[in-house]
């Protein structure tokens, strides 16, 4: 879960799925990810990327040696008011204005290769005419357009000459 830089108050959806589970939630663990949120924000270079993926994988490791052993993890609850007011009314804003994939374009830098409908978890684009046609069901991952082998996607104009987020 994320709420852009951290989590918000996004633990409030995880104790209410444990309720209605009825499991037993032992905690929630951090991972830092590089940021990947090309459609308003710079992404790191790959240099630096490389170095937060090698970091994190320290983290998931520890995290898995945890979760074998047991072990519960702090309820994190970051942010106070600022989570409250991100999770809460600036999320559900934000979905409704910004969340679409309406702003998704393809160039003439784009070959056909369909990376981009193996791409999106959400089986949001179709290839028409060996071209991505997108849908309605968008999350704002910003797989398609970051892992384009061809950077034939942009997003409005806020993407032309961006570095992309580095995936591997
Ligand atoms: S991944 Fe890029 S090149 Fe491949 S079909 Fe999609 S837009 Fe075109
Ligand atoms: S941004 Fe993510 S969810 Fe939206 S169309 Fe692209 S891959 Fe699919």
């Amino acid at each position: 879960m994320t709420c852009g830089g951290d989590t918000g108050k996004a633990i409030k959806y995880i104790q209410k799925l444990c309720k209605y589970k009825e499991w037993q939630l032992k905690g929630i663990a951090e991972i830092k990810i590089p940021e990947n949120y090309i459609a308003l924000f710079s992404v790191p270079d790959k240099e630096t990327s490389t170095q937060i993926i090698k970091e994190s994988d320290k983290q998931i490791n520890k995290i898995i040696s945890d979760i074998k052993s047991e072990n519960e993890f702090e309820i994190i609850n970051p942010s106070g008011l600022s989570g409250t007011l991100k999770s809460g009314i600036t999320n559900t804003a934000f979905y409704k204005i910004f969340v679409h994939a309406k702003g998704f374009h393809y160039t003439n830098k784009c070959i056909g290769c369909g990376e981009c409908v193996t791409l999106c978890p959400l089986n949001n684009i179709n290839l028409k005419n060996q071209k991505p046609v997108w849908k309605n069901n968008c999350t704002h991952c910003m797989a398609c357009i970051c892992g384009c082998p061809t950077e034939a996607i942009e997003y409005k104009n806020n993407t032309q000459n961006k570095r992309r987020y580095y995936l591997k």
